[in-house]
């Protein structure tokens, strides 16, 4: 694959420039912490992939993963982490591949589905998008189109579900900044290498 380590840090340079309006969409539906979390993991990250040498791809993602899940508090620290340790060791199929792994690897930490206004509203469009062999444009419009698609939802997930009817009318903030996971890769990857 093309740049991995350029998609991460370019993630973390967007969720950083993001981090108080991730923060603040977390406080309307959560604990008004997901783009602190968020931002001081990929911080990390960065810090890991400025001080590391990786033999591959999938050895950089796999750290990116690990350091994400020891750092980041939070269900994202762990559902992000997820994404990359399943996508580190599926590069073999591709971004598409790898990117649906990751997906897949969510879906299956978080006993979450489409619907219940999480990232996954967001990353699973971009990765049928990704297989479909759809430009980048495209799956960013995908990506963004889900994101949006959370704001009428009732949250079934995470600390937003505690608010039942009340989390209805508001963006998820992992829907919004998993878009910009997506966006990082459109701006940083070619999607068929
Ligand atoms: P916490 O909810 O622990 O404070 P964050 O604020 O960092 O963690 O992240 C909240 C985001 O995590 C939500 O907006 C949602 O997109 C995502 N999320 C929470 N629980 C789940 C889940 N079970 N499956 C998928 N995504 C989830
Ligand atoms: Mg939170």
């Amino acid at each position: 694959m093309s740049d991995v380590a350029g998609w991460v840090r370019e993630f973390a340079r967007l969720v950083a420039a993001e981090a108080p309006r991730l923060t603040e969409l977390d406080s309307a539906i959560g604990d008004a912490d997901h783009g602190s979390n968020l931002s001081r993991g990929l911080a990390a990250v960065v810090a890991a992939l400025d001080a590391g040498s990786f033999d591959d791809d999938g050895a950089l993602l796999k750290k990116v993963g690990m350091v994400l899940v020891s750092t980041v508090g939070g269900a994202s620290g762990a559902l992000y982490g997820t994404f990359f340790l399943r996508a580190a060791g599926s590069l073999a199929d591709g971004f598409p591949g790898a990117f649906r792994a990751g997906v897949d690897g969510i879906a299956a930490r978080g006993k979450s589905a489409v619907g219940e206004k999480t990232m996954l509203d967001t990353l699973v469009p971009a990765a049928e998008a990704l297989e479909a062999g759809k430009d980048w444009a495209a799956v960013v419009a995908a990506a963004e189109a889900g994101r949006d698609s959370t704001v009428p939802m009732i949250a079934r997930k995470g600390r937003a579900s505690y608010l039942g009817e009340r989390s209805v009318g508001h963006l998820d903030p992992g829907a919004t900044s998993a878009a910009l996971l997506v966006r990082a890769a459109a701006d940083t990857l070619d999607p068929d290498a």
